[in-house]
C-alpha cells in the first residue's frame, strides 16, 4: 500500500510540475532566440555564441547543475570547414578520352582529410549501392579490394517489398549517402563519388548544388581513415564517365539493385583530382544542464532530452533579408526545453534517474552537434535510458496527433502508449518512411549507440479548426522552410508548444522512474 500511495502521491506532483510549463513562457525565448540580434544562431558566428550564452543562463536560472566538462555548461564541439578553392580540379580518363568535370555544374564535395590539398590518380571501381549489410546477406564490396581506389556509386539500397529485406519500403540507414562515405573510408577507398539521380537520392541536383558552400565536419582525430575527396556528380556526368567503361547509368543501377551484385572496376576508367582546400577551424558548443536524479542507484543513469539551437546564420538575401531567424526551426523546440528543465529541476522529489537537457549545436550542418554528445557523453551511452529530442513546432494551436517515428523500436512502448493515451493525443506512423526521416534527426545520433531514441513531432490534426486548416498550414511552412521568413510573430499561438512540452516533460519523467533500464536498440 505505501507503494502505491507513493505512486499516487507523485504522479499528482507531476501533474503538478507539468502544469507550470505555459506557452506564455516559451514564447519570450523564442522570441528572443529568433530575433534579428542574434542573426540566425550561426554555428560559429557572433549570435550563435549568443544564443549558446543565453540559454546556458536559463539552465542555471532554472537550478540545473553545469552538465559539461570542467563544471561548466559549454561542452565545446571542435568543428572544422574544408573549402574547395578555385582551381581545383577532378577529371576522368578512359579508352583516351578525358572529361574534366565542372565544379557545381557536374560536381560536389569535399575532403574528409581536413588537410590544405589532395591529389590523386587512381582507378575507379563501381560498388552498387555501397553496402556492407551481413544482417540481409548484403556486401556490395565482396571479393574486391578497394584501398587507394576511387569507388563509384549509387546512394539508397536494393528496393524490397519484403520486410526482412533491408526493411521492406522503409529507408534503412545503410541508404543514407552518410554512411556510403563512411563504409567507404572503413574499406580504405582514396575518393568516393556518388552518383546522383533523383529517385535514389529523393532530392534534385539543386539541392546539392546550394551545398557547394563549405559544410563543417567533426574534427577529425590523427590517424583516422578518411576520404581525400567525397563527392557526387550529376546523372548526365555519371552517365558520360561510365560510357567511357562501355556501361549506362541505367544498367549498373538495375545491377546494382540486383541479388548477388559484385562490385567490379570500371575498366580503364581513372580519376585524377587535383585539390587545393581553405581549412577553418570553428568554436561552437552543445548547451548541457543536469538534473541529478533522487535514487543514488539509477542517478548513474540518465534520461537525455535534446532541442538544437543552431540555424542557418546570416546568408544570401532572399526579398532583401539576409537573416536566416530559424524561428520554428528551431527556436521553438528549445524554447520548449528550457522550459521542460525548469519544470523538472524544481519538482521534488526528482525523478529517480538524472536527466540530461542538451540544447546541441550544428543539427543543420548535419546533426553534429548531437553526433558529438553522443561519441562523448558525459556518461556511458549504454547507461542513457532513452533520448528523447524536439525540433521544429508549429504556432497554430493544439492538436490531436503525435508523430513519433522510432517510438515502436523500445522496450519502453507501452509506456509511450500510456502517456500518449493520458494527453489525448493519437500516435500517427511516419506516412513516408522510404524518405528516411528516422534517420535525419539529432535523436539518430543516440540510436547509433543502441540508445533508445526518437523526436517528438507534432502531428497536423488541429483542435477546432477548418477543414484544409494542415493544408494551408502545411503550404506555409514548406515556404518558409530554411529561408529567412521563419521569423516569429507576435500572432503565433503557442498553446501546441505547451501542449507538447507538457506531454514530452511526462514521457521524460516517467522513463527516469521506469523500474528497469529500458533495452538497447538496432538502429539501422
Ligand atoms: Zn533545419
Amino acid at each position: 500500500m505505501r507503494f502505491a500511495s507513493f505512486l499516487i502521491v507523485s504522479m499528482g506532483l507531476l501533474h503538478a510540475q507539468m502544469n507550470q510549463i505555459e506557452g506564455a513562457k516559451i514564447r519570450p525565448h523564442v522570441k528572443f532566440l529568433s530575433s534579428d540580434l542574434l542573426e540566425g544562431r550561426g554555428v560559429g558566428a557572433r549570435g550563435g555564441q549568443l544564443a549558446a550564452s543565453y540559454i546556458a543562463a536559463q539552465f542555471e536560472a532554472a537550478g540545473l547543475k553545469p552538465g559539461a566538462e570542467n563544471g561548466t555548461y559549454l561542452q565545446p564541439v571542435p568543428l572544422r570547414t574544408v573549402e574547395v578553392l578555385a582551381g581545383s580540379q577532378l577529371s576522368a580518363t578512359g579508352g583516351g578520352n578525358t572529361i574534366a568535370l565542372k565544379w557545381l555544374d557536374d560536381f560536389v564535395g569535399t575532403s574528409h582529410a581536413q588537410t590544405g590539398q589532395a591529389a590523386f590518380d587512381a582507378e575507379a571501381v563501381f560498388v552498387g549501392h555501397g553496402i556492407v549489410a551481413p544482417e540481409y546477406g548484403w556486401n556490395d564490396y565482396a571479393g574486391i579490394d578497394v584501398k587507394g581506389k576511387v569507388v563509384v556509386m549509387f546512394t539508397n539500397e536494393p528496393p524490397s517489398d519484403d520486410p526482412a529485406f533491408f526493411a521492406g519500403k522503409a529507408l534503412t540507414y545503410y541508404g543514407r549517402w552518410t554512411y556510403k562515405y563512411e563504409e567507404a573510408a572503413r574499406q580504405g577507398a582514396k575518393a568516393a563519388i556518388l552518383i546522383h539521380t533523383t529517385p535514389t537520392a529523393s532530392y534534385g541536383w539543386q539541392v546539392l548544388r546550394a551545398n557547394g558552400r563549405p559544410q563543417p565536419q567533426i574534427r577529425r582525430a590523427e590517424g583516422e581513415p578518411a576520404l581525400a575527396f567525397a563527392g557526387w556528380v550529376t546523372t548526365d556526368a555519371g552517365g558520360r564517365i561510365l560510357a567511357m567503361a562501355g556501361k549506362t547509368v541505367e544498367a549498373l543501377l538495375k545491377a546494382a539493385d540486383t541479388k548477388g551484385f559484385r562490385a567490379s572496376a570500371l575498366a580503364g576508367v581513372r580519376f585524377k583530382g587535383d585539390f587545393r582546400f581553405a581549412v577553418k577551424d570553428i568554436e561552437t558548443h552543445n548547451v548541457v544542464g543536469l538534473v541529478p536524479g533522487s535514487d543514488p542507484k539509477l542517478a548513474q543513469e540518465a534520461v537525455v532530452l535534446t532541442a538544437h539551437w543552431d540555424h542557418l546564420g546570416i546568408g544570401e538575401p532572399v526579398n532583401g533579408d539576409r537573416i536566416y531567424n530559424g524561428a520554428l526551426d528551431n527556436s521553438t523546440g528549445t524554447a520548449m526545453l528550457i522550459e521542460m528543465a525548469r519544470a523538472w529541476a524544481s519538482m521534488e522529489p526528482k525523478p529517480l534517474r538524472s536527466a540530461y537537457f542538451v540544447a546541441v549545436t550544428a543539427e543543420e550542418s548535419g546533426l553534429l552537434g548531437s553526433r558529438y554528445f553522443a561519441e562523448h557523453p558525459p556518461l556511458p551511452a549504454e547507461k542513457i535510458a532513452a533520448n528523447l529530442n524536439f525540433d521544429s513546432f508549429g504556432p497554430h494551436g493544439k492538436v490531436k496527433d503525435v508523430i513519433m517515428t522510432g517510438a515502436d523500436r523500445t522496450s519502453f512502448f507501452a509506456l509511450v502508449e500510456g502517456v500518449t493515451k493520458r494527453h489525448q493525443l493519437t500516435i500517427k506512423i511516419d506516412t513516408h518512411p522510404e524518405t528516411g526521416g528516422y534517420f535525419r534527426s539529432d535523436h539518430y545520433s543516440f540510436a547509433r549507440f543502441g540508445v533508445p531514441a526518437f523526436s517528438v513531432n507534432g502531428g497536423s490534426d488541429y483542435v477546432g479548426k477548418p477543414a484544409g486548416f494542415a493544408a494551408e498550414v502545411g503550404k506555409k511552412h514548406a515556404a518558409s522552410y530554411h529561408q529567412p521568413s521563419d521569423e516569429y510573430a507576435d500572432d503565433w499561438d503557442f498553446s501546441g508548444m505547451e501542449q507538447f512540452a507538457r506531454f514530452g516533460f511526462a514521457l521524460g519523467t516517467e522513463i527516469a522512474n521506469l523500474e528497469k533500464l529500458p533495452e538497447r536498440i538496432n538502429a539501422k
